[in-house]
């Protein structure tokens, strides 16, 4: 059995719903395949909440996080739900200096505070002198429902969307792509890989190279009634990987509300590199770690972990995206970690770059 698509697009993460909502309202018809359910906890999508903010140490991406933002304003518009809470960020030591910088030049506004400040205004511990940048703008990504928006947006817009159907090989043909399912061979003009951490196995029997390594991160919950109301946290002091049993020191802990939970807490790039077809568990040194660095930071927070999970990171060297096209082949790895806050204007991007593709 076959059929033929305008254009296919293979994961539906939130990078792939966001590409599929791009070209089904530029007129365009798009099916997506998911191999499993929309929502589920297999990728790098799933969860309540992500951080969402505008400050990063190079002004490119504080740039790219002010076009995202307004394409999440349109994204709420559309649905009529608020998807981001925006109740600030705040980031601790070196870096707060470095992201003031970047937001300075991109005339973002921001506070420098002093940790006594941080303190008074919030449940967050911080040293007196230690530097603090408060960024008001910030706050948390509702995941889990824009995730929903994004499809519930593409499916309105007549994008077909399976579940359920993984896509099993690409084949390259004169003028066309086959995308091969169990049930079907799908003929179109362009095929979008959003994969996540199974890209590199589905694109390398086309010789496209991807250099992003799967890492299995693991997140911990505390409970915390009214969250939703705290900014997101991140603080640059990691921890002694040895003295705490970590296999890798992680590069910065992040707290954020967890909606109907509490509070959630990660070490960014502690995991070790994973197999996505394998089911992992949270690992428990970097629970234990989690518990002592609340501990430190949220004095009103019960340090005894609610539940833990996983999730996966896939990343490239420098934390950057790929978005490459080879011919009719367009290849979006969003991840390395912070891809999230990026979906409305990643979605947009692709789908340009899947027009061109399809000719
Ligand atoms: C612990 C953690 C914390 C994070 N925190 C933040 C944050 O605070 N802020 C932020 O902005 N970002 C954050 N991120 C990053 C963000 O979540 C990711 O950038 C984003 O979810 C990546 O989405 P994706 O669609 O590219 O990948 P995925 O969500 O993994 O989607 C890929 C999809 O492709 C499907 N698929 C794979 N192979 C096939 C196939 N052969 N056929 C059909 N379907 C297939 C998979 O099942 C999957 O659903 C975090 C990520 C993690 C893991």
């Amino acid at each position: 059995m076959g059929r033929d698509a305008d254009i296919v697009v293979v994961g539906g993460g939130i990078t792939g719903v966001a590409a599929a909502r791009a070209l089904a309202q530029g007129g365009r018809a798009v099916l997506l395949l998911e191999q499993f359910e929309l929502g589920h906890d297999r990728g790098s999508s799933h969860g309540g909440s992500r951080i969402f903010r505008l400050a990063y140490p190079d002004a490119h991406y504080v740039r790219l996080a002010q076009g995202a933002r307004e394409g999440w304003r349109e994204l709420e518009a559309e649905c009529g739900e608020t998807l981001i809470v925006t109740a600030g960020a705040l980031d601790f030591g070196p870096i707060a200096l470095e992201h003031a910088r970047a937001l300075a030049s991109c005339g973002v506004r921001y506070e420098l505070l002093d940790g006594r400040d941080v303190s008074m205004r919030w449940p967050i511990d911080a040293d007196p002198g230690e530097p603090v940048l408060y960024q008001p703008d910030g706050g948390t990504t509702l995941a889990d429902r824009a995730h929903a928006a994004f499809a519930a947006a593409a499916r309105q817009s007549g994008a077909e969307i399976l579940e359920n159907t993984p896509v099993t090989e690409i084949e390259l043909g004169p003028g066309v792509v086959r995308v091969h399912t169990a049930r079907e061979e799908i003929v179109a003009r362009a095929v979008v890989v959003a994969a996540g951490a199974w890209a590199q196995a589905l694109l390398a029997p086309l010789r496209i190279e991807l250099a992003v390594v799967p890492t299995r991160e693991t997140v911990t919950y505390f409970d915390l009634p009214g969250a939703l109301e705290l900014p997101t946290v991140v603080d640059d002091a990691v921890p002694d990987a040895r003295a705490h049993g970590l296999r890798r020191p992680g590069l910065i802990n992040y707290a954020l509300p967890a909606p109907g939970i509490g509070l959630k807490c990660g070490l960014h790039h502690a995991g070790p590199p994973a197999n996505p077809d394998e089911r992992g568990e949270p690992d428990e040194a970097v629970v234990r770690w989690a518990s002592t660095w609340v501990a430190r930071r949220f004095p009103e927070v019960d340090p005894s972990p609610v539940g833990a999970e996983t999730c996966l990171y896939t990343s490239t060297a420098d934390e950057s995206f790929v978005l490459e096209r080879h011919g009719r082949v367009v290849v979006a790895s969003a991840c390395s970690g912070h891809g999230f806050k990026f979906a409305p204007l990643l979605g947009r991007t692709i789908a340009a770059m899947a027009r061109d593709a399809a000719g």
